[in-house]
């Protein structure tokens, strides 16, 4: 039986805070994006993976976070730039609506501040307080955290995760992202199935296959004018794929990547191929949990709850 997993980095203005000059189309889609994915995926019934930025579970903070060990000035357009805007800093209201929806979501995390785990700069002190602050935030919330999506995949302190009880990362592509994948014909024959594997942590590493915004700009329209949308060709071949076989197929996005209707048109398409294959084959869905559960059953996040409980 294959599966398909989509995973969404959800993180508002933080995927871009550290940036000398956010992408501002971007930034402001966050909020637009995320409703229109829990939208998409309670239409097709779709459970996905929410690896959320922790700090937009808080209500309010002093922009100063003087106990966390982030390095000088990490924390400066919040408090300058952004700090009239807290529809950027904060999201508990778009949190709860992934926890009230229908479709069963994983509630995973995406670090307190999306620090890069795998830069030099980031010493184990950072990676500890980013986890046990993304923890302790949950935790008032009644959510545990199984899954962590690595800030721009940039993999690293994978000691950590595993001393701080995750279970599943997701792990880079072992193909090429975006408009080479898609023209390089080497790459284009390759599968789009992705292996995951228990790591020397015994953490399950869950490979991404496909960014589903990693073909844009210029070659996009480009595309668009002599195809169809090439990004749906992919997914689609991606999720064949994972139908004929029992392999795992990974497609994941930002919430933000939705800027325009063309975008919604995009996940729109995907998500209803996917149901329609799920309806006519044994294809599941699953989320990363899910698919470490599968994978590494001893290191689950299940069994250890029903052991605390007993
Ligand atoms: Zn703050
Ligand atoms: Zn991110």
């Amino acid at each position: 039986m294959g599966s398909v997993v989509i995973s969404l980095d959800a993180e508002l203005g933080w995927g871009f805070h550290d940036l000398v000059t956010p992408p501002a189309e971007r930034v402001e889609a966050g909020r637009r994006g995320w409703s229109v994915m829990l939208e998409l995926l309670e239409e097709f019934e779709v459970p996905a993976t929410w690896a959320v930025v922790g700090h937009l579970m808080l209500d309010s903070c002093d922009g100063i976070h003087d106990d966390h060990p982030a390095p000088e000035g990490w924390f400066a357009r919040e408090r300058g730039e952004w700090a009239d805007r807290e529809d950027l800093r904060y999201g508990p209201d778009l949190v709860a609506d992934v926890l009230a929806a229908d479709a069963d979501h994983e509630f995973a995390s995406h670090t307190f501040s999306h620090v890069l785990f795998g830069r030099p700069e980031t010493d184990r002190e950072l990676a500890v307080a980013e986890l046990e602050r993304s923890r302790e935030i949950a935790a008032d919330w009644n959510l545990s955290i199984d899954t962590l999506v690595y800030p721009r995949n940039d993999v690293g302190h994978r000691d950590v995760l595993a001393e701080q009880g995750i279970t599943a990362y997701r792990g880079r592509s072992p193909t090429r992202d975006g408009v080479r994948g898609l023209f390089d014909s080497t790459v284009r024959d390759r599968s789009m199935l992705v292996e995951p594997v228990v790591d020397e942590y015994g953490l399950v590493n869950v490979p991404a296959s496909l960014f589903l915004f990693g073909f844009e700009g210029a070659a996009r329209t480009v595309a668009e004018s002599i195809w169809a949308d090439p990004m749906v060709e992919l997914a689609r071949r991606g999720i064949d794929e994972a139908a004929r076989t029992d392999g795992l197929f990974h497609m994941w996005l930002h919430p933000n990547n939705l800027t325009d209707e063309r975008d919604d048109r995009r996940m729109r398409a995907i998500l209803s191929y996917l149901d329609r294959q799920r309806a006519a084959t044994d294809l599941r869905v699953e989320t990363m949990a899910d698919v470490a559960d599968r994978v590494a059953p001893e290191s689950g996040f299940s069994e250890r709850a029903t052991a605390s409980w007993q």
